[in-house]
């Protein structure tokens, strides 16, 4: 596996300019973790300015339109968060699955634009409890995987995966650390089968209630390459405690 560990914070629909302040402390503090890369996906509202704001850190999107621009009320493209001054973007969360009816073929779709549009792409994957209580976690994330990986040249080079189990996130509850070394396990196995040598070295992050007291465990996994941290990430304390179980 490829690079640094990674540790992207995901604000979801939180924050308005006075939490600035928080990305700023961030970033101060990210010069004392040189060899961890950490990133921040604010709501859109917010890129233009945090970019402004910090220096070390990437700054990501939570999602993208698979279009270019158009009749699209309400909704971002690539080119635009882009332009915005992000670094990457996030597609495929559980709650843009679950509320915006995407489907792996819609991911897939905002993926490619994406790259297109020259952002790196944290492509999120996971099972519901019921999938995972019925023995399908690991069949449910590789096909996930099979519908919605970008195929293009130097896709790979530019993609990390999230595995976040979604009833693991915001919910306290994480797998044991057998469970994540198993998923990690098949998810880099159906890596190689899409991307050949180069699906060796894509990023495989966790994500699902990651917190200071159980991110080493979590980091620790063989082939846990960061994590993707929600509730986590909203205070500058709470982040970097888990930035520092990484370094
Ligand atoms: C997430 O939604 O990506 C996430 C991991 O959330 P939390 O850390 O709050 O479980």
């Amino acid at each position: 596996m490829a690079g640094l560990p990674y540790i992207v914070g995901n604000w979801k629909m939180n924050g308005t300019r006075a939490m600035l302040n928080e990305a700023r402390a961030i970033d101060r503090s990210a010069q004392r973790f040189p060899k961890v890369q950490v990133g921040l996906a604010p709501p859109s509202t917010l890129i233009f300015r945090m970019r402004d704001a910090v220096e070390l850190i990437g700054v990501g999107g939570q999602d993208c339109h698979a279009k270019e621009n158009g009749a699209y009320t309400g909704d971002v493209s690539a080119p635009m968060l882009k332009d915005a001054g992000a670094d990457f973007t996030i597609v495929g969360h559980s709650e843009r699955r679950e509320y915006h009816g995407e489907s792996d073929a819609d991911v897939n779709a905002k993926a490619q634009a994406a790259l297109s549009a020259g952002l790196a792409v944290i492509l999120c994957v996971g099972e519901t409890e019921a999938q995972r209580d019925a023995g399908d976690a690991e069949g449910v994330v590789t096909a996930q995987l099979e519908g919605s990986c970008p195929i293009a040249d130097g896709a790979p080079e530019k993609l990390s995966v999230a595995y976040e189990p979604v009833w693991a996130i915001g919910t306290g509850r994480v797998p044991s650390v057998a469970d994540v070394a198993a998923m990690h396990k098949a998810i880099r196995a159906k890596l190689v089968a899409i991307y050949g040598d180069a699906g060796a070295e894509v990023r495989i992050l966790y994500g699902g209630s990651v917190k200071a007291d159980n991110a080493a465990e979590l980091l620790a996994v063989p082939d846990v390459g960061g994590a993707l941290v929600g509730g986590a990430s909203l205070t500058a304390e709470s982040f970097l405690a888990i930035v520092g179980a990484a370094a």
